[in-house]
């Protein structure tokens, strides 16, 4: 006989994570190309010789840093070793076995692939034709079983960004009973001014979290550093389901050091906006149906050409991330990649 581990684990689809191709560009994983910020390299070296030291485990001064920044108090504030295990934390805090958890798909794919491992009931609710959230599909999806919601936005992968005032009607229509999870792993390239700002709602909504990350805009993907803010309950049983020590030291350090840059962190969002509304007009202009985007990547809905054209990118030495027959998700990257990303959509024959 052979150990027994839980037999729906079989049905649960892996996490596919974009692949690296020696000699090719990666545009795959909405990673940012020009790497961490220098004082974050400089942080890790330095807290390199402290390694055989357990890491803080209140991860306080990081979450010093992000209270002065947001104006909280550090009780409403959870780090965790990236937003990834915070949604998974914040499944763990609210679910048992019967409750539903309700997002948007398609969405960010670790949503489906938590919910089950934690137990919980997946309610998915499908985008709008223009690959939006269906915020009224979502409410109508929510029954006395419903514990949590995640509302990404900008949505991965679709780009597409919730406007303040649709959201703040979508709330008041919420029981406050529910946990709304504002999933902004890309607020930092948002530059619509009628967007929302979760850490701002978190202030006035007592069923709402802000959740972000260090993962993409700051370069970290690979240090494993997020952080959710709301209220001080909420943000408390965050830390109780988490792992000790989750978040470790190096880590820790490069958060720190990034937040102490931010006028270099704003050039280089700067620089991924500029090129995003580059690279969406030409592809426009090429003729590919191209949804707005607020993130650093756009969305095409190539639907059963999508595999072709992930051949296509592929044999011209660009790894995008294609989803199924549904679409192809493309990191922006520096100007020089886009270029090759655009090349190869050019001569894509389909
Ligand atoms: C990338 C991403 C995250 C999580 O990133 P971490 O690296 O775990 O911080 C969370 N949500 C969405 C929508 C993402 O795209």
């Amino acid at each position: 006989m052979s150990a027994r581990t839980r037999a729906d684990l079989e049905q649960l689809p892996a996490y596919v994570a974009g692949r690296t191709v020696p000699g090719s560009i990666k545009l795959a994983s909405n990673e940012v190309s020009e790497g961490p910020l220098p004082a974050a390299v400089a942080a890790i070296n330095e807290a390199a010789t402290q390694v055989h030291r357990y890491p803080d485990m209140g991860v306080a001064t990081l979450t010093g840093a992000l209270a002065e920044r947001y104006d909280v108090a550090p009780e409403q504030i959870a780090v965790g070793c990236g937003s990834v295990a915070l949604c998974e934390q914040l499944v763990q805090a609210t679910c048992t076995a019967s409750d539903e958890v309700v997002f948007p798909w398609r969405s960010f794919e670790a949503y489906p692939i938590i919910t089950q491992v934690v137990g919980a009931k997946q309610v998915r609710v499908p985008l709008t034709g223009a690959h939006a959230l269906d915020l009224e599909a979502m409410l109508a999806a929510i029954t006395p079983a419903t514990r949590l919601m995640f509302v990404c936005t900008p949505n991965n992968p679709t780009g597409t960004l919730l406007r303040g005032a649709e959201l703040d009607a979508f709330l008041d229509r919420v029981p406050s009973d529910v946990l709304v999870v504002l999933d902004e792993a890309y607020f930092e390239f948002v530059d619509d001014t009628d967007a929302p700002d979760g850490v701002e709602i978190t202030r006035a909504r007592d069923n709402v979290v802000s959740l972000r990350t260090f993962s993409k805009a700051y370069g970290l993907a690979g240090a494993r550093v997020g952080y959710a803010i709301a209220q001080p309950k909420i943000a408390e049983a965050l830390r109780k389901v988490s792992i000790p020590f989750s978040v470790n030291a190096l880590a820790q350090a490069a958060a720190v050091a990034s937040l102490r840059a931010p006028e270099e962190l704003r050039r280089r969002c700067a620089d991924v906006i500029s090129e995003r509304a580059r690279v969406h007009a030409e592809l426009t202009a090429l003729g590919y149906e191209v949804p707005e985007t607020q993130a650093n990547f756009v969305w095409l809905p190539l639907g059963s050409r999508t595999p072709a054209f992930n051949e296509h990118c592929l044999a011209n030495k660009v790894v995008v991330r294609a989803f199924g027959e549904e679409g192809t998700r493309v990191t922006i990257g520096t100007p020089e990649e886009n270029d090759r990303l655009l090349a190869a959509a050019k001569s894509f024959p389909g």
